[in-house]
Formats: structure tokens, sequence, C-alpha cells
């Protein structure tokens, strides 16, 4: 039965709601996507608004299902909160769903929804005990506790992550902080540093299949990670050294992300010397040996389309001259 806009079953599962709305909010994320490319495209005002959209969509009605989610219509609303958040921090496609929504600060949707609903209950008991509406400001009270309590949930999810280890355990301990920020928006370079999907030897060699080795093209390294471009590699001593003099010696991940949580100068600075140095793309074209950068859009997610890339041995065969010559260009 279909009430006000949600299906109603015998179960008060809601399995028959969610069925048909999953498809409406994979086609609205991926065609409103469409229009938010890695480089360049809408602000990042204009890709919450986005995102937005999708989420008013998603999250219709969700003081009557909260408490009924299932484990089922959990995941269909993660599918087209992933793509909105992967837009958002302009990342690639490969981009876990945890480690998409930790830097773009949003809770995922299904915690969301339990705000919305914890709201809705107390502004309904108020009501049913007095007859009055409650005065905005204890709505906003118990807004505020609310979303505490969703952050504390999301972060304790974020303790046992299923992918993107390294980012997530970045992000968990400051994710309160993080998502609260009001400060930095994640550029396209940046969020490659953050995430670990970019221009490296390891994720180019076992997520992209794009490089038969996992090495560093400047050192002996033999795995070439955001983390050693970051913290490692000779070939950024000095964008190193910079960075260093705004957010201390430990370059590590997370108190690199701890250091643009907290503080707006360090964000500015630090995505500064990110993007002026080229770090995040491995050295650009610029650098002897470097890599040339990948695409700004996110590298082919299926076969299909993987297949009309150029393969790694063709690859080799036309970069005889040295590895600065490896076309990675997708497009
Ligand atoms: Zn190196």
């Amino acid at each position: 039965m279909k009430y006000l806009g949600l299906i109603l079953d015998g179960r008060w599962l809601f399995d028959e709601h969610f069925r048909q709305l999953a498809p409406k909010l994979v086609g609205a994320a991926s065609a409103l996507g469409r229009l938010l490319p890695n480089m360049g495209g809408p602000s990042v005002a204009t890709r919450r608004l986005y995102t937005g959209v999708v989420r008013s969509m998603a999250l219709y009605g969700a003081p009557v299902w909260a408490a009924a989610l299932t484990a089922q219509n959990r995941v269909r609303l993660w599918r087209p909160q992933r793509v909105m958040a992967v837009r958002a921090i302009r990342g690639y496609r490969t981009v876990s769903t945890e480690v998409a929504c930790a830097l773009a600060g949003t809770p995922p949707w299904d915690l969301e929804a339990e705000v919305l609903a914890e709201v809705y209950r107390r502004v309904a008991d108020y009501r049913a005990e007095s007859g009055f509406r409650p005065p905005p400001e204890d709505v906003r009270e118990w807004r505020e506790a609310a979303r505490r309590a969703t952050m504390a949930r999301w972060s304790f999810r974020l303790e046992t992550p299923r992918a993107g280890f390294a980012a997530v355990e970045a992000l968990q301990p400051v994710i309160a902080e993080w998502a609260g920020r009001q400060h930095g928006t994640l550029s396209f370079r940046l969020t490659q540093v953050l995430s670990g999907h970019g221009c490296f030897g390891k994720y180019l060699h076992s997520v992209a299949r794009r490089e038969l080795s996992p090495a560093c093209h400047h050192c002996d390294c033999s795995e070439d990670s955001a983390q050693h471009t970051l913290a490692v590699c000779p070939a950024w001593a000095a964008q190193r050294r910079a960075l260093t003099a705004v957010i201390g010696v430990d370059l590590s991940l997370p108190a690199v992300v701890r250091s643009m949580a907290g503080n707006d100068s360090c964000f500015y600075r630090g995505r500064k010397i990110l993007r002026g140095s080229n770090l995040a793309e491995g050295g650009g074209v610029e650098g002897p040996g470097g890599r040339p950068p990948l695409g700004p859009d996110p590298p082919p997610a299926n076969r299909a389309a993987e297949a009309r890339l150029p393969q790694p041995h063709a690859a080799l065969s036309v970069a005889a001259g040295g590895r600065g010559g490896f076309p990675l260009h997708p497009h």
C-alpha cells in the first residue's frame, strides 16, 4: 500500500519501498554525478547541494522507517551515497564507500535517518505531553545531541572498516572534527594523497592495473604509496620541507589529517603545497622519470572499459626509452 509517498507492507519492513526507491536514487546520483567532473566543474557548495538533493530523496519518511531498517536496505542507501560522496571529494570511483563518506564528512545516511527519527520522536512526545510545539532552541538542542550520538556511532563503525584501511585509520579518530570543520575543501590532488587512490605505483599496479610493478620511479623503494611520496621519497625533499614547516615533522597520514582537521591554516597551506608541488601526481610530466598524471576522471570500473586502455606490455614497448614515457592517460 502506498501512503504519503511511502510503500507500506504488512511486516513493516519497507522492503518494497526501498526496492523501488534504490534505482531511482542511483539514477539521480549518477545523473548528477555526471555534472561533477573531478577537475574544474561546479564548486564544493554546488556539489553539496547536489548531494543534498539525493539525500532528501533517500531520507524521505526516515522517522517512520529508521527503526525498521534492514541490512539489505542499508546497502541500498549506501550505493547512491557513495556515488555522491566520490563526486563531492573529486575522487576516483575505486575509493571505498567508507573513505569517500569520511573524506566528504557525510555520515552514512542510515545513521542520519536515526537523527531525523530521534528528533521527530522528541518533538512528538513534547506535543503529546504539552499540547504545544516545542521551542526552536529545544529542537536545535535535541538535533545536536542526536548528531553527536550519530558521530559517535559512525566513529565506532569506522573502527572496523572493510576497505581503505590507511585512510580510515587516519580519519576515524578525528572524524567528528573533520566532518564538522568549517574550513578547507578537498582538491583533486589532495584527495589522491588522503585516499591513496591516485598516481602512485601501489595503486596503479594493484588497483588500476596500469603498471607492472608498484615500485617508485624515483628511488629504490619497491612500493610507491601515497605515504612513501608524502614522507619518504627523496625526490620530494624540498616539498616535504615546506610541508613539515607547516604541519610539523610527523608526516604520517593520521598526523597530516589531524593537522588539517584542526587548523584552517594547516589545511590551506598544506593543500597549496601539495598542489604546487605536484606531489600527488608523482611528479607529473616535469620530473625526470616522473609519471604523467592520471586523467581527471575516475579510471574505468569495469573490464570492458579497461580493455580499451593501453595494455601494460604495449605501454612498456612504447616507453622503451625510459619509464617517464609511460602512457597512462586513459582518455
Ligand atoms: Zn621514491
